[in-house]
């Protein structure tokens, strides 16, 4: 189950990630979803020799391996819709060339889910879960758009897990991803009066120029030095050239470290008032994923750098970055998370996606050894996760929040 043996299994890692990249997958096109988890389900069944359970939600195709039957919990977590419309394939064929691997989707993150089931393959011919342990691998299918219809899923499995590791792509040089920033996405919706702006302006009330003190305002939440950003995005107002405008409205992204933030700008949005009498203010819209904190990652990585010792990886790196997953659910819900541990590359959702192939197997034996590591760890305790993280990193610290 080390790097030797995940590389011998790398010709078939190679031809999984193929037969997936090449089912495209947009996460807004049911069927193509639906189809791709065919591909899924069937690659992984050979691969677990067990089938899946296919949770249909909403139209989308999520799905479930459970292996093993120990008490010690851990959820193999990852997505296999992406951001590629039907088509790129055209544009953007797989192709291997040397160490390097692309197609739509390879890196986010269809390498990624083929690295965990091999993963899961490894521990199950090693015979590491024993009854020690049990893993759950879950493949949603709509994570791309905000995971709507899978978000009670994962959070359901993660609160039943001791930990989750997620296998969405490293960060750049391959760094594990132990901080995401939370984001809350919200809608300002302006009503004014339209009015002749020839003829009589002054009986108009002009959405527009509320919608202007509106976006100052909110543009001014976000201190720099505690790391949130509020940044109104789209933004529209008006109708013709010569009208006062009676209504505009702006998208605000929000992005946090820690929950306290998150809390503080939601209650500032929507203690937004209007500035011009007779204007009206409308703010939908909330918290949508929760951060990702360094607190919910820390033991994992640590014990994840010991274990790339120990399989003789280089050194790990760790990135805290902006961008949200499905590892910020998991989080939420409490339960430690470790995130970027799927493939090495980049180009994520751009023109220059692709996989280092070389790191396929060296990363796929680092999510094997966690695994087993905490099957074996966190075997003697009970299965309440809220007793076990301490335990294994030997402070009598039980925090989790
Ligand atoms: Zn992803």
């Amino acid at each position: 189950m080390d790097v030797a043996w995940m590389r011998a299994a790398l010709g078939d890692m190679l031809a999984d990630v193929e037969a997936l990249v090449t089912c495209e997958s947009p996460s807004a096109d049911l069927a193509a979803v639906a189809r791709s988890a065919d591909v899924v389900a069937r690659v992984g069944t050979r691969r677990l020799g067990v089938e899946p359970d296919r949770i249909v939600l909403d139209g989308r195709t999520h799905l479930r391996w459970r292996l093993g039957d120990g008490p010690v919990r851990l959820l193999l977590l990852g997505h296999h819709d992406t951001v590629w419309p039907l088509g790129s394939l055209i544009t953007h064929p797989f192709t291997v060339d040397g160490d390097v691997l692309r197609g739509p989707g390879c890196l986010d993150m269809k390498a990624g889910v083929v690295m965990a089931l091999h993963a899961a393959a490894a521990l199950q011919s090693a015979d590491a879960l024993g009854d020690r342990a049990s893993v759950t691998i879950l493949i949603t299918g709509d994570e791309e758009i905000g995971s709507p219809s899978s978000r009670e899923l994962i959070e359901a499995e993660a609160a039943r897990c001791a930990a989750a590791l997620v296998l969405e792509a490293s960060a750049d040089g391959g760094a594990l991803k132990t901080e995401r920033k939370g984001v809350s996405v919200y809608q300002v919706r302006v009503a004014g009066r339209a009015a002749h702006a020839g003829l009589e302006p002054e009986r108009g009330i002009n959405a527009a120029v509320e919608l202007a003190h509106q976006l100052l305002a909110v543009s001014a939440l976000g201190p720099a030095d505690r790391g949130t950003t509020v940044t109104p995005t789209l933004t529209t107002a008006g109708t013709t050239t010569n009208t006062v405008p009676a209504a505009g409205e702006f998208a605000v992204d929000v992005r946090v470290r820690d929950a306290g933030e998150q809390a503080r700008v939601d209650a500032a949005l929507h203690g937004l008032r209007p500035v011009l009498d007779g204007a009206r203010l409308e703010v939908t819209g909330g918290p949508n994923r929760p951060p990702l904190s360094a607190d919910a990652s820390a033991w994992l990585y640590a014990r994840a750098e010991v274990l790339a010792a120990n399989l003789g990886l280089p050194p790990l790196t760790a990135a805290a970055v902006g961008g949200g997953s499905d590892g910020n659910l998991t989080a939420g819900v409490g339960t430690p998370t470790l995130d970027g541990l799927g493939a090495v590359g980049g180009g994520a959702h751009a023109d220059n996606e692709h996989v280092l192939i070389a790191e396929l197997p060296r990363r796929a034996a680092l999510v094997a050894a966690l695994v087993a590591d905490c099957a074996h760890g966190l075997a003697s305790v009970a299965n309440r996760a809220q007793s076990i993280a301490p335990i294994l990193v030997g402070t009598d610290d039980d925090e989790r929040q």
